[in-house]
């Protein structure tokens, strides 16, 4: 007969081992937490490329500097975890046309200003008139030359700040730090478990209660408890269920619910959209683009929008790495996770070539990320419209029975971000606190829950 756990944590992202730590600090430690992969993290993950340490999923922590202290920021800082200051706004200044040449400032300047102007006005016309198309509105002042693009796909895909205002900057800060640590993001993950997971003195979590590899495919929920099997044929009792897959997740069907959820809740899930985003690495011998201040970014201006738009070099956060980072959205990162890497790295040298010259030398490796046909992400974060109804959230958030929800995508403010996913694992777990102090299972203040 298996043993009945207080709590299972589906999924041992930033968001899950948050609620672990907040149940372990509730005296709640007879928790199981379920993970999917051979490593925690979910989509913060570094792995080795041409001799640094590069991060997959979430590179920056965004929003710092401002009157409230974002707390992954709080978290890198006690961690001492490497990071150094990174502008995307430079980028615009940055801009190469098919031939080579850097648009002059004065032009890419002024046309990004028009961007954003026009930019906030359709979402004030959507915001009177909600129900007007908003594509006929795209319509009337669609981008069209290959600088408009660029433009475009910088403003919505990287500086949306300049258009709406947005939760993490108005709260935490406009600034921005680039992750440059050996260890990786993760790190800050780890330094999280070591306080109620046991870990060896080189750092590996060694406690029972994290088990890898175990698929989660069935949640069968009653007014009793949850019980959770996994695609092994394990099967694992709890009271409750704290679920932190992400809205892709969600949305593909790979865990199936006894009962099925209800309508309000399947439908909310798959209102919410999902952002691909994919950083394509690539290693060269040698250094080739500028370096100097204000260069960290650069654009490339091309008649496909967010086709090879958007390049950074690695040199301020890993002097001598020769690296440079691309980044493809949506469309673009679907088809090239659908092709070759070595197709990728083809149409890569190609714009490179066209920015910077014939004479460039060939990269001599490639990474690409598949984010998308990750059945355990598919996809990088969830995208809410503009001016989502509050109640969206607040349907994708709300428990169904015994079996709450968590991860970025159930923060309203900060949803698409790492400290998304860090407090909503506060969030929720809180809300489950409540609810089992409720409960009859709750043993008063002697805080066991059995
Ligand atoms: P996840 O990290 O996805 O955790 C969920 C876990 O559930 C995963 O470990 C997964 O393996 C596991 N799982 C899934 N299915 C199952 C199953 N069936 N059974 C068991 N386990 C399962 N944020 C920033 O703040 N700054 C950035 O610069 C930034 N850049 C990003 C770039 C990319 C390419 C991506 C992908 C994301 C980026 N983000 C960034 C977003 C940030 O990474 C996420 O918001 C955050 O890490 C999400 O944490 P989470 O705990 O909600 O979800």
């Amino acid at each position: 007969i298996p043993i009945k756990c207080s709590v299972i944590i589906v999924g041992a992202g930033i968001s899950g081992i948050m609620a672990a730590k907040v149940l372990a600090e509730n005296g709640v430690d007879d928790v199981l937490i379920l993970e999917a992969a051979d490593r925690i993290g979910g989509r913060i993950r570094k792995e080795d490329f041409g001799g640094v340490t590069v991060e997959l999923g979430a590179g920056w922590i965004a929003g710092v500097g401002g009157k409230q202290p974002n707390p992954v920021w709080e978290l890198a800082r006690h961690s001492d975890l490497r990071t150094c200051l990174s502008d995307y706004s430079n980028a615009r200044y940055n801009i190469y046309d098919h031939s080579g040449k850097i648009f002059p400032s004065g032009v890419a300047a002024q046309s990004y200003q028009k961007a954003v102007e026009s930019a906030i006005q359709k979402l004030r016309k959507q915001e009177s008139s909600p129900d007007v198309d908003a594509s006929l509105l795209a319509e009337t002042a669609a981008p069209k030359t290959p600088i408009e693009l660029a433009i475009d796909f910088i403003l919505h895909d990287f500086e949306m700040a300049e258009v709406e205002p947005i939760s993490t900057y108005v709260d935490f800060g406009d600034r921005e730090f680039l992750v440059a640590d050996e260890r990786g993001y993760e790190h800050l993950l780890y330094k999280m478990a070591e306080t109620f997971l046991f870990t060896t003195e080189d750092g590996e979590i060694s406690d029972s209660r994290l088990k890898l590899n175990k698929v989660v495919r069935e949640l069968q929920h009653s007014r009793n408890g949850v019980s959770v099997k996994t695609e092994d044929g394990s099967v694992f009792d709890a009271h409750y269920v704290i679920l932190s897959v992400s809205i892709g997740v969600l949305q593909s069907h790979l865990i199936s619910f006894l009962p099925p959820l209800p309508r309000w809740k399947t439908e909310a899930i798959s209102n919410c959209d999902i952002m691909v985003y994919t950083k394509v690495f690539l290693k060269f011998p040698h250094k080739f683009w500028p370096c100097g201040p204000e260069k960290e970014f650069f654009v490339y201006a091309h008649e496909r929008r967010g086709y090879y738009t958007f390049w950074q070099h690695m040199e301020n956060a890993y002097p001598g790495s020769n690296i440079l980072v691309v980044t493809l959205t949506n469309g673009e990162s679907k088809r090239i996770e659908a092709q070759s890497d070595q197709e990728t790295l083809a149409e890569a040298m190609e714009v490179l070539r066209n920015m910077f010259g014939h004479d460039i030398p060939d990269a001599m490796d490639i990474l690409v990320p598949r984010w998308w046909n990750n059945r355990f992400q598919r996809g990088s974060y969830s995208n809410y419209p503009i001016y989502t109804n509050h109640q969206l959230v607040g349907d994708i958030k709300a428990p169904v029975g015994r079996i709450f929800f968590t991860g970025e995508h159930t923060s309203e403010k900060f949803s698409g971000y790492v400290h998304g996913g860090y407090l909503s694992g506060i969030d929720t777990t809180k809300a489950l606190l409540e609810e089992m102090r409720r409960g009859k299972e709750w043993k008063n203040e002697s805080q066991t829950f059995r």
